[in-house]
C-alpha cells in the first residue's frame, strides 16, 4: 500500500490524481502531517508525501530504522514539477516510485541513488537475492575498485562494469578483496568484503502422505539443505506428482518457503533414472519414485538423494525429499524496438535491454537504443545481410550462459529475427519475448484507422519468398477483399513488384480506394499520405516505406483512412 500525505490544496490535488489512477494501492492519509507520516509509515510499504523535502526529512527520521525494510519515501513539491526518491531508493522501491509519479504527474524524477546515478547495476537489482557486505561491495564498484566475480553456478547477469573481473570458480579466498559470488552453496562471507547472490538453481522433490504436516515437510528439506551446506534462497520451487498438487503439506511448505510447486504426472516420473526407486509410491501414485524423479526430471545434478523426514513420536515418516542442482541456463530475449520513436519503445523492452550482458542487432539498430544499455554490455552488431549468422550468435552468446538480447525494429518477430534465432534454439536455454510497434500499426495511427476490419501483411521481397507464392497471397487477399499493408514494398533493384501487386488487387476494388503510403513512421523524417489505387505513384515509394491498400469499404474521411468495423457492408456487397 501507498500512503499518500498533503498539507495543502495544491498538494492535495496532485494527491487526488495519483488516488484516482491507483485506486487499490494507495490509501490517503488525512489531518496533521506529523501524525499522517508517522501512521503511514507504519502502515504502508511506500509513502508519497506532496511536502518539501526538508519538512520529510524531519518527520521521517526518527522514524527509520533499517533500509531493508524502511518505507521507500518519494517527496512531490507544491509546483508538480520534481518527484524526489528521497529514503528506500532501491529496497523500498522509492527510485521506481518516483519515476511511476514522474510520468503520472508530469513531474521530473530524481534519483539520487549512487549505483543507478551512474548506471552501475545496484547489487539489489540483479533480480537475485543478495547476502553479506551489500554496503561496502558497492562502494567498491562505484569507486571503480578491481571485484572479483566468482560465478560457481552459471546465471545469465546483467553487464557489470569492467572493474568486475571474473575469476575461476573456488580462486579466490573471502577477504582477498570486494568478492561478488554467485553460488547455492552456505559460505560465512567473513564479515565484510563479500556478497553472495543465490541464482534459482535448487529444486527440492517431495513426496508426502496424505495429511503430511507443513512443518513436517518443511523442517524436513531444511534439514536436508543445511546438511548439505546449501542455501534455502537458492530454491526454484518444490516439485512433486500431479497426484500430490493440492497435498496441504507440500503448499504450505512451498509459500513458507516463497517458492512455486511444479507438479508432473506419473508416467512422465515413472521414465526417469534414479538411484533409490520404491515399491511404496509405485503401489500408491503410479512412479516408482516421486522426489527424486521429480527433482531429476529438468535434467541435472542430484546432490541430496532420496531421505525420509524423522518424527518426535516414532511414528513412520509421512515425507520424502532429493535435491537437485539445475543445470545452469543462459537467457535469449527477442526484443522489438518499435518503429523508432523512443516514446513507442515499451518499458519492457527498455527493461530487457539493461537485463542484457550481450547484445545482437543490425548496427542501426543498435545506434537506435545504446544509450539504454548497462555501462559493460558487449555489443556484435553486423550489417544488413547478416541475419543468420546474428541469429546463430544470439543463440550461441545464450547457451553459453549469458544474457543475451537479440534486437529487430518494430516487432522482433515480424519479418524479422525472431524466427530464425528460434530456428536454432535448442530447449537448454529460456526465451522471452518482447513485443513491438510493428510498421503496419505505427503507419495505421498516422493514417487513421486502416486496420479497422480484417488485415494481413505481405512482404513483396522476393528474395526469401519465391514471387509467384507471393503473388498467389495477393490474389487472395484481392479476393477476400482484405486490407493489405505492403511491407519491403520496393528496392532500387526491386521496382516492378509493387506496380503488379497493386495491379491484383485493382481487379477486385475501385480505383478509388483509399491507399496509405507511411514513411519513416515515428522517425524524425516521417511522412504520409492518403491516395487511392488509380493515384499511387509507385515510384514514390522505397524501402523505409510500407503501404496500406483499403477494402471495397475503406473510406476517406476528412483526409484519414477509415476502414469500418463489423460485418453489415458484407450484406449489402452480396
Ligand atoms: N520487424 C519490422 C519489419 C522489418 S521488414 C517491423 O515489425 O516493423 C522491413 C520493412 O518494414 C521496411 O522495408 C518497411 O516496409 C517496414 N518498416 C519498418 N519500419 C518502418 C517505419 N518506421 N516506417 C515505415 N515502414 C517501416
Amino acid at each position: 500500500m501507498i500512503g499518500l500525505i498533503s498539507a495543502t490544496a495544491a498538494g492535495a490535488a496532485a494527491r487526488d490524481r495519483l488516488a484516482a489512477a491507483w485506486p487499490d494501492r494507495t490509501r490517503v492519509y488525512e489531518g496533521p502531517v506529523a501524525d499522517a507520516v508517522r501512521r503511514a509509515f507504519g502502515e504502508c510499504s511506500q509513502l508519497v508525501c506532496f511536502l518539501a523535502t526538508g519538512a520529510v526529512v524531519r518527520l521521517v527520521a526518527p522514524l527509520l530504522s533499517d533500509k531493508a525494510s524502511d518505507p521507500g519515501v518519494v517527496c512531490v513539491d507544491e509546483g508538480g514539477r520534481f518527484a524526489v526518491s528521497l529514503v528506500g531508493g532501491h529496497g523500498g522501491g522509492a527510485n521506481e516510485l518516483a519515476r511511476a509519479v514522474g510520468r503520472l504527474l508530469g513531474a521530473e524524477p530524481v534519483v539520487t541513488t549512487a549505483t543507478d546515478a551512474v548506471g552501475v547495476p545496484g547489487l539489489d537489482t540483479l533480480g537475485l537475492p543478495v547476502e553479506g557486505d551489500v554496503a561496502g561491495v558497492s562502494r567498491a564498484l562505484l569507486d571503480g575498485e578491481p571485484v572479483a566475480l566468482e560465478l560457481e553456478s552459471t546465471w545469465p547477469l546483467p553487464a557489470l562494469p569492467s572493474h568486475v573481473l571474473p575469476s575461476r570458480a573456488g580462486s579466490a579466498v573471502p577477504g582477498d578483496g570486494p568478492t561478488i559470488r554467485v553460488t547455492d552453496r552456505l559460505i560465512d562471507t567473513g564479515g565484510t568484503g563479500e556478497v553472495v547472490l543465490r541464482p534459482p538453481s535448487l529444486v527440492v522433490g517431495v513426496g508426502a502422505s496424505k495429511g503430511a504436516p507443513v512443518d513436517e515437510v518443511l523442517g524436513l528439506v531444511e534439514g536436508a539443505l543445511a546438511e548439505a551446506g546449501l542455501s534455502v534462497a537458492s530454491v526454484a520451487a518444490l516439485a512433486t506428482v500431479d497426484a500430490k498438487a493440492d497435498e496441504p503439506g507440500i503448499v504450505g511448505a512451498a509459500e513458507r518457503l516463497g517458492v512455486p510447486v511444479v507438479t508432473y504426472s506419473a508416467d512422465e516420473l515413472a521414465g526417469v533414472e534414479v538411484p533409490n526407486p520404491s515399491a511404496a509410491p509405485l503401489a500408491a501414485v503410479g512412479t516408482p519414485s516421486v522426489a527424486e524423479a521429480a527433482a531429476l526430471v529438468g535434467g541435472g545434478e542430484l546432490l541430496v538423494p532420496k531421505r525420509k523426514s524423522a518424527r518426535a513420536d516414532g511414528a513412520p515418516a509421512m515425507a520424502t525429499c532429493a535435491v537437485v542442482r539445475r543445470p545452469g541456463r543462459g537467457r535469449l530475449a527477442v526484443v522489438g524496438l518499435g518503429p523508432g520513436a523512443r516514446d513507442l519503445l515499451t518499458p519492457r523492452a527498455e527493461a530487457e535491454l539493461r537485463r542484457a550482458s550481450v547484445l545482437v542487432g543490425l548496427d542501426q539498430y543498435v545506434d537506435q537504443i545504446r544509450d539504454l544499455l548497462r555501462p559493460g554490455t558487449r555489443i556484435l552488431e553486423s550489417g544488413l545481410g547478416a541475419e543468420e549468422e546474428r541469429a546463430r550468435t544470439a543463440v550461441a552468446e545464450a547457451r553459453k550462459g549469458q544474457a543475451v538480447a537479440l534486437i529487430g525494429s518494430g516487432d522482433a518477430g515480424v519479418y524479422a529475427m525472431a524466427s530464425p534465432a528460434l530456428a536454432e534454439a535448442s530447449d537448454d536455454i529460456d526465451v522471452v519475448g518482447v513485443p513491438g510497434v510493428t510498421a503496419a500499426l505505427a503507419a495505421g495511427a498516422i493514417l487513421g484507422a486502416p486496420l479497422g476490419h480484417d488485415h494481413v501483411s505481405i512482404s513483396l521481397s522476393d528474395l526469401h519468398t519465391p514471387w509467384h507464392v507471393i503473388e498467389r497471397r495477393v490474389r487472395a487477399a484481392a479476393e477476400a477483399d482484405i486490407v493489405v499493408t505492403f511491407y519491403n514494398p520496393r528496392s532500387r533493384g526491386r521496382d516492378w513488384q509493387l506496380p503488379k501487386a497493386l495491379a491484383i488487387l485493382g481487379a477486385h476494388r475501385e480505383p478509388t480506394t483509399p491507399v496509405g503510403v507511411v514513411r519513416n513512421a515515428s522517425r524524425p523524417d516521417e511522412s504520409s499520405r492518403v491516395t487511392t489505387l488509380a493515384g499511387l505513384d509507385p515510384t514514390t515509394v522505397d524501402m523505409m516505406t510500407v503501404v496500406t491498400v483499403g477494402n471495397t469499404a475503406t473510406r476517406n474521411i476528412a483526409g484519414r483512412m477509415v476502414t469500418p468495423r463489423g460485418y453489415r457492408w458484407q450484406e449489402t456487397a452480396q
